[in-house]
């Protein structure tokens, strides 16, 4: 037997933590144990521990601490990946109806094209293109749709309702998982607009805020003297009213940290069980320089839990198991002009595509696709990193951006890897321990 690669020690609170992120167990041990774990593998000499401490030795063997020598660990990480990226029971779809906005944020990093939409023409080839992927894949079990843009509620019973309509019905039929979700600033959302989603079951948004409502209306608003909160936010409960979940999204800054508090006075009227469909998701704006904001967002995060926000699952740090839909085989983004992309969270400029939607419902997809999907597990350091199975070398477009140069997502600071570990180990843990 041998010392798996992917284990690591991380003292906590007198005792220690270990973990092995091929298999995602955690072990707390005390001194004692660890120094006997720590002798048999620096005297290389894993089997005495069997004869010391037989209890131990089966607990490392079944967690997968000790495995059998001639195990190839990456190969292992290598299948695992494939295995998830490869899945084909499930298609995630995402639709740019437009690249048009009614906002104009300063750190967004899209061209709005003011007349984009989508044609009829483009209509029905992504009508026909999800009918194509419903039909043709046994297999498939679940269909994700995501409208996403630009604003998609901008030309909402043109392109996105049709298409709502649509591929309601074709799952419905087919026995197929849907699940509708919309990535929009919220502004737009009226009450007929509400009475479709609930027909069509959607089932999420995700609804960005700049701040407090002072903050939010200095990045978002409609015009010098009208600013945008206030309608969002009624928007928002209107949304959870009628059950449908939020992933309430806070693009933070150091500036629009302070006075975050007070976004809780304005869902205050809400039930716990309406504040419980709010997802909360802090992501610090790109632009933001300063790397020591960790404390103020844990403490935020904390308030939000005991006001009744749920807070994303600790296993969602996982990227490996929870990879990015980019990083998926089943996956495409299409935009408005029928133009085809996988990551989302970059320009839409012609030579990022990677296909072109054609007129019999397929994608022609070009080779900068397989690129993509043989990029991960390419860069040295990643393939000795203890905590490889559960990053992944970051997610695929990381990859292609970094390709050819040595990286580390994070920073090849082991202390923030151990971090990462401790913060999953504590979401799960914390009050055992
Ligand atoms: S940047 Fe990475 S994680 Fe974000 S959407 Fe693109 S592929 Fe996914
Ligand atoms: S990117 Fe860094 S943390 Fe991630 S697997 Fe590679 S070396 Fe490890």
């Amino acid at each position: 037997m041998k010392y798996s690669q992917f284990n690591t020690l991380i003292p906590y609170k007198n005792n220690y933590v270990f973990h092995n992120s091929f298999t995602n167990k955690f072990l707390f041990i005390n001194p004692l144990l660890k120094e006997l774990i720590e002798a048999s593998k620096n005297e290389n000499n894993i089997d005495e521990l069997k004869d010391i401490h037989i209890d131990l030795y089966n607990s490392l063997v079944d967690l997968g601490f000790l495995i059998e020598t001639k195990t190839d660990e990456i190969q292992k990480v290598k299948g695992l990946i494939h295995t998830v990226d490869y899945n084909d029971e499930e298609y995630y779809l995402i639709i740019n109806p437009t690249m048009n906005c009614n906002f104009d944020c300063w750190y967004c990093y899209e061209t709005h094209e003011r007349q984009s939409r989508v044609l009829d023409t483009s209509l029905d080839k992504i009508t026909l293109f999800i009918s194509n992927i419903i039909q043709e894949n046994k297999k498939l079990k679940k269909f994700t749709i995501q409208f996403f843009g630009g604003e998609p509620l901008l030309y909402f019973k043109k392109t996105v309702l049709p298409i709502m309509k649509f591929i309601y019905q074709i799952a419905r039929e087919n026995y197929i998982k849907l699940s509708i979700n919309f990535t929009t600033n919220g502004y737009l959302i009226n009450n007929e607009m509400i009475e479709y989603f609930v027909k069509y079951e959607v089932n999420g948004f995700q609804i960005t805020f700049d701040g407090n409502k002072e903050n939010h209306n200095k990045v978002r608003f409609v015009s010098k003297n009208k600013g945008s909160y206030d309608k969002i936010v009624e928007n928002v409960k209107k949304l959870v009213k009628n059950k449908i979940n939020i992933t309430f999204r806070i693009n933070y800054t150091e500036k629009n940290l302070i006075g975050l508090d007070e976004i809780f006075n304005d869902f205050q009227d809400l039930s716990m069980k309406e504040r419980n469909k709010m997802m909360l998701s802090m992501n610090k704006v790109w632009e933001e320089k300063n790397k020591n904001l960790g404390k103020e967002v844990v403490a935020f995060k904390e308030k939000a839990k005991t006001f009744g926000f749920k807070i994303p699952d600790s296993l969602l740090s996982d990227r490996v198991r929870n990879s990015c839909y980019a990083d998926k085989y089943n996956q495409a983004t299409i935009n408005y002009n029928g133009d085809v992309y996988k990551c989302n969270a970059r320009e839409f400029d012609k030579n990022s595509r990677e296909g072109v939607l054609n007129k019999a419902g397929y994608i022609d997809w070009n080779e900068k696709r397989d690129y993509r999907m043989n990029i991960k597990l390419k860069n040295n350091a990643c393939l000795e990193c203890k905590i490889l199975p559960i990053c992944g070398g970051g997610c695929s477009q990381q990859a292609i951006e970094y390709d050819g140069r040595d990286y580390c997502v994070n920073d090849y600071d082991e202390a923030k890897k151990e971090d990462i570990v401790l913060g999953m180990f504590l979401s799960e843990n914390l009050e055992n321990v």
